[in-house]
């Protein structure tokens, strides 16, 4: 799909309300709604606070993805989101400020064609496996998500912060196929099949964090083997279970 024809698509299709009842369209906005979810949901389980962030794929678009502007998540309503290209611009003008780590979503969604969502966060509990040897694994049941190979990205020249392009595909580079990875001293990013697949992912990397912490404390630990893990994402990601957690979750909210 050439430039103007993926313009008038995305950009005015998404941002223009139309009266033409356009199949893009209605998939777009419907992704939209569950986007400012996810946003609510993950800052509601204490995934993010005032920092993070989370954007998935525009279906049609190579590697064009959809994020709100720099604004902490739990406020961010459809009146903040913008859609950014591949190279992690935002497609329309604006007197915004973007997320300066937006250049992990964009350099994914190119180099990930397997990925249609990426979050980013900081939870605490994360924390101590980036600045440890002691590895993150998955140890309780739902949260084989985040698969056995969880790298730390840990460059020496600069900062382990993705504020340019460039870093971005050091990043992702440094990701490879993995589902989590970790940034030392400063979180870590999770990418998934669906915004629904990475919210999960990502409160239950965060859960297991804990229980890994807290198992590490009594003694020798006995995570997952590789086929558990196999078998258990198949579990975790079949509809009935992703969509019973995220009922959940967002029952969570709408009842505060
Ligand atoms: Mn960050």
């Amino acid at each position: 799909m050439d430039r103007r024809k993926f313009l008038m698509g995305v950009g005015s299709l998404a941002f223009i309300r139309s009266p033409i009842a356009y199949s893009d369209t209605s998939l777009i906005d419907g992704l939209k709604s569950e986007l400012i979810i996810a946003n609510k949901i993950l800052s509601n389980q204490g995934v993010f606070d005032a920092f993070g962030h989370i954007s998935f794929r525009v279906p049609s678009g190579p590697g064009a993805f959809i994020m709100s502007y720099s604004k902490s998540p739990e406020l961010v309503t459809l009146d903040d989101l913008a859609v950014y290209d591949k190279l992690g611009e935002p497609l329309h003008q604006s007197e915004r400020v973007s997320f300066r780590e937006r250049y992990i979503h964009s350099e994914l969604y190119q180099s990930r064609p397997d990925v249609m969502a990426v979050c980013h966060h900081h939870s605490d509990a994360i924390i101590p496996y980036t600045v440890t040897n002691t590895p993150m694994r998955p140890v309780v049941l739902v949260a084989a998500t985040i698969g056995s190979k969880i790298p730390t990205w840990d460059p020496k020249d600069y900062l382990p912060f993705v504020n340019s392009a460039e870093k971005g595909r050091d990043f992702a580079k440094s990701m490879g196929d993995a589902t989590v990875a970790l940034l030392r001293g400063h979180g870590c990013t999770v990418v998934g099949a669906g915004i629904r697949e990475v919210v999960m992912t990502s409160i239950y990397l965060q859960r297991n964090a804990l229980m890994l912490s807290q198992s590490l404390a009594l003694g020798k630990v006995k995570s997952l083997s590789e086929t558990e893990i196999s078998k258990l994402r198949k579990i975790l990601f079949a509809p009935d279970s992703r969509d019973r957690a995220w009922e959940y979750w967002k029952h969570k909210l709408d009842v505060m």
